[in-house]
Formats: C-alpha cells, sequence, structure tokens
C-alpha cells in the first residue's frame, strides 16, 4: 500500500460539521484480526476508491473505521423514532456509525457508514458488534434490490473482524460498511423537532433539500416541497417492495429514509408463496409490519415526518396542518398508480394500458395466486413462458386449473409482451431458503455458496444455465420461516 493510494481517499465530514447537535465524535472500536469476506469493487471504482487498496491490510482498516483519512471525523448519529408504534425520544446509531460523505461518479454525495463498529453512546444495552451472518444478509439482500432497480443503500464490504460476539451462541463478528445517499431518517426530523431548536429543524430540511430532493428549493413553499418529494419517493419506493414481493419487515420511522431508499436490512424476506398476511420477523408478534400492511405503515410514518415539518410548512398551525394533511393525502393515488402499472408490466402490458380492462385481470390472478398458493416469484417468470403459448409451466402451479385457463384466454387475447415480461420479473431473487444456505455456510467459514448466491441475484432477470436450483421454490420441508432482528 502506498501513500498514495491512502491519499486519494477524501471523506467530507459535511454531517458532522453543520450538525454537530446530532453528531456525537466517536471512533470504531479496534479489530482484534480483520479478514475481507467480500467486497463490492464496481461500487468501490464508482465512489473513487481504488478496490485493490481496499483489499490490502491499510485498506481494510479503512473499510471498518480504524483507519481515518485526514479530515474526516466518523460521528455516531442522533436519531429518534417509533418502534412498532411507540415513540423512542433517544435512538442512535448504537453501533453504526457515519465515517463521511464521499463523492460517487454521478456527482453526488454518497456516506460512507459502519454497521457493527462498536458501542456509541447510543448503545443503551447493546453490545455495539454486528456479526457475519446478518451482515453478509444486509449485503446481499441490498445488492439484489440494486440490481432489480429498486432505491437502497448500497454495500460496499463486509469484514470479519476476529472477535467473536456472544449472540444464542458465540458467533464471529463483522462490520458491514455500508453507501446510502444519506442517512437521513423520518427519526432524524423527530429527533430535530424533539429538540424544540427551529434553526437545527430548518437546516436539517434545508439539508435533506439539498442532497435529495433539490428542485423543493425552487418551490413557493420548499418545506412543502419536501414533504411532498418524500410522499413521492415512498410511494414509488412502496409500489415497487410490494411488485417484488419484498417485506422489510422493521418499519419503524428510524428505519425509513428521506432520500427514498430501502435503509435497515434486518428481519426482511421475500416472499414464498404469495400470501398478503405473510410476517417473517420474529419479533413482530401483532404482524403490524406484514407484507400488505407497508404502504399503510409507510403512510403512518410519513404522518410523523408530516408532524415534525409543520413550523417550517406554514406559521399558523391549522394552516400547516391542512397543508400537510393534502400531501400526504396524495401518497394513496400514487402509490396505486405506481403498483397498478407496475402490475401491468408484470403481466407483459404496457404501463399506460387501460387500467379498468386490466385491474380486473389482476385482481383475480392475485387471487387464483393465493388461494392455490403458489411461489410468487416463479409464478410470474413462468408466467412469461405462457405469453409465448407455453401455459404447462404456469398452470402446473395453480389449483383452480379451469379458472386458470380462462383468465389466461382473455389475458392472452391482450396480447402479452413476453419480452417485457422477462425485463421486470426477476428469475432470481434472495429466496429465504437459499440466504440462510449461503449465510450457515459462511458462518462456517466457507463463503462459495454465498458469492454463487450472490452472482445470481445480481443479474436477476438474465436466466443462465447451470443456475436452476436459484430460481426454483423453495423445497417443501421449508419453514415457516422466521427472520431475526439483525443484532
Ligand atoms: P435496528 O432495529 O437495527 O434499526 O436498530 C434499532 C436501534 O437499536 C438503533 O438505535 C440501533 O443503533 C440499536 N442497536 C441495534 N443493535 C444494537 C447493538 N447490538 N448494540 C447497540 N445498539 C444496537
Ligand atoms: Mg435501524
Amino acid at each position: 500500500m502506498t501513500a498514495a493510494a491512502e491519499s486519494t481517499v477524501v471523506l467530507d465530514g459535511r454531517f458532522a460539521r453543520e450538525f454537530a447537535e446530532m453528531a456525537i465524535p466517536w471512533r470504531a472500536e479496534e479489530a482484534p484480526d480483520p479478514r475481507l469476506l467480500v467486497l463490492n469493487g464496481q461500487l468501490a471504482t464508482e465512489l473513487g476508491l481504488d478496490p485493490a487498496f481496499l483489499e490490502t491490510p491499510e485498506g481494510l482498516l479503512l473499510l471498518i473505521g480504524n483507519r481515518v483519512p485526514a479530515g474526516a471525523t466518523p460521528v455516531a448519529q442522533a436519531y429518534a423514532g417509533h418502534q412498532f408504534g411507540w415513540y423512542a425520544p433517544r435512538l442512535g446509531d448504537g453501533r453504526a456509525l457515519l465515517l463521511g460523505e464521499v463523492a460517487h461518479a454521478d456527482g453526488r454525495l454518497r456516506d460512507l457508514h459502519l454497521k457493527g463498529s462498536g458501542r456509541t453512546p447510543f448503545a443503551r444495552g447493546g453490545d455495539g458488534l454486528a456479526v457475519v451472518g446478518p451482515m453478509l444478509r444486509e449485503y446481499i439482500v441490498s445488492e439484489a434490490m440494486h440490481a432489480l432497480g429498486i432505491p437502497t443503500t448500497r454495500s460496499l464490504a463486509v469484514v470479519a473482524t476476529g472477535r467473536p460476539v456472544q449472540r444464542e451462541t458465540v458467533l464471529p463478528g463483522a462490520v458491514l460498511t455500508r453507501v446510502a445517499s444519506s442517512h437521513l431518517r423520518v427519526g432524524s426530523f423527530q429527533y430535530a423537532r424533539a429538540a424544540d431548536d427551529i434553526g437545527l429543524l430548518r437546516r436539517l430540511a434545508d439539508y435533506a433539500i439539498s442532497r435529495h430532493h433539490p428542485a423543493a428549493a425552487g418551490a413557493e413553499n420548499p418545506y412543502l416541497a419536501l414533504l411532498q418529494a418524500v410522499v413521492a419517493a415512498q410511494a414509488s419506493l412502496m409500489a415497487q417492495w410490494m411488485l417484488v414481493g419484498f417485506v422489510h419487515g422493521v418499519m419503524n420511522t428510524d428505519n425509513m429514509t428521506i432520500s427514498g431508499e430501502t435503509i435497515d436490512y434486518g428481519p426482511c424476506a421475500f416472499l414464498d408463496a404469495f400470501n398478503p398476511a405473510a410476517v417473517y420477523s420474529s419479533i413482530d408478534e401483532g404482524g403490524r409490519y406484514a407484507y400488505r400492511n407497508q404502504p399503510l405503515v409507510a403512510e403512518w410514518n410519513l404522518s410523523r415526518l408530516a408532524e415534525t415539518l409543520l413550523p417550517l410548512i406554514h406559521e399558523d398551525q391549522d394552516e400547516a396542518v391542512a397543508l400537510a394533511v393534502e400531501s400526504l393525502e396524495a401518497f394513496r393515488g400514487q402509490y396505486s398508480t405506481a403498483w397498478s402499472a407496475g402490475m401491468r408490466e408484470k403481466l407483459g402490458l404496457h404501463r399506460n394500458a387501460d387500467d379498468d380492462a386490466t385491474s380486473p385481470l389482476v385482481d383475480e390472478l392475485l387471487a387464483l395466486l393465493q388461494e392455490s398458493p403458489v411461489d410468487y416469484t416463479l409464478f410470474f417468470r413462468n408466467l412469461g413462458m405462457a405469453a409465448r403459448g407455453q401455459a404447462e409451466p404456469a398452470r402446473r402451479m395453480v389449483l383452480a386449473l379451469a379458472a386458470f385457463d380462462a383468465w389466461t384466454e382473455r389475458w392472452r387475447a391482450l396480447n402479452p409482451d413476453a419480452g417485457l415480461m422477462d425485463r421486470v420479473n426477476p428469475a432470481y431473487i434472495p429466496r429465504n431458503h437459499l440466504v440462510e444456505e449461503a449465510l450457515a455456510a459462511a458462518t462456517e467459514g466457507d463463503l462459495d455458496p454465498f458469492r454463487r448466491l450472490l452472482d445470481a441475484v445480481t443479474s436477476p432477470y438474465e436466466e443462465r444455465p447451470g443456475l436452476e436450483r436459484y430460481a426454483a421454490g423453495a423445497p417443501e420441508d421449508f419453514g415457516p420461516y422466521r427472520t431475526f432482528c439483525g443484532t
């Protein structure tokens, strides 16, 4: 490693500088024996970081915050949040640090962030650590989401620390290096609002506008425009989650971004069988964050965001509330427009096709899928073959054959575009049983299953010979599936 390679790593510390009220300077805990498990070379390059350098011992130290580039100020960010509906005034990065901001090749900034880097002043009872399995899980699921075209934080690397971590058993420790458009959350605004410092709240809103929704700056009421932009971004995100069958699992307001990126992959899962009531998280006993509830929860979370912005939206509180409510009301229409257009594409029909003609078709199909039940991802992929006249692979999956045949006839009369279907219906997603298998092997030191699965899910639409097992549904004996929070 040369001094030159090192000096090319330039991190700004804009958040640390401008938001001292919400940023505690802190250092990552030393890792006894860092070892690289996975590095996202392409993302590194896009960030102007040299992948070959990152793989060196010095590079690893940078990836886990044990070496801080000149000028950088790692901080633990403060935020509040509603967790399962209950307000917690002080959450914050208990085991994470923002290293700083870095310029991406697209000209916009990204946060470079660590997860599992040791206790911070926000750690409460936690140990500040993370383990190999859940960090690789965030890596693979976030990179799969990105490959599916869904806005998400990215994963740059997972480094095993060499530190044993006590969970139910002793597990190998790890740090995830995460990249995000920012780590501003609904909970960040809740924290600023609760601080009762209008200047801080305004600065935070201005910062969010400049980083994520710059068009709002030119609006007549920029803070209302910010709210509207976040509502629109989240409506679009929810539609994309629902269309691909993604269940986040822990949609607390501290886990919802202002940028519209998916964040904090903990007890998340993809639907196997199509079941609107699906819940995977072991801690979600009431099913608050069930698959079908996600758009409603997003709307609820956005209402919490709107509350924080009221003093900026209008000096008269009643006026402010009326404006915010009107903006929130746009969510439902935006969500359902995006979802319907996406569903039409999944059926090979054009986004702008007549909704009155296509929506009964969609509703009937989903009812059929639920009743059978069928594997959601595989069914849509097979339906692409039905558009080419080979109905059997999809037909075999459903129970009500006569209903399916009648449905297929009506659908094919609309001339579905099989090529379009193959571009929007993934063949490979991080299926729960495959993720579990890959993480179990990685925890034992064998990264091959993880690498193979990563390779499949990062080119999700391109079916390749030899990868049949990655496209297939879960084996009969798998499940009921339960996921655990990424601690
Ligand atoms: P999460 O459910 O991962 O979004 O985390 C919720 C809150 O708990 C955040 O404030 C985290 O920083 C904190 N947290 C989660 N796990 C740990 C841990 N092992 N040690 C310290 N804080 C943690
Ligand atoms: Mg979180």
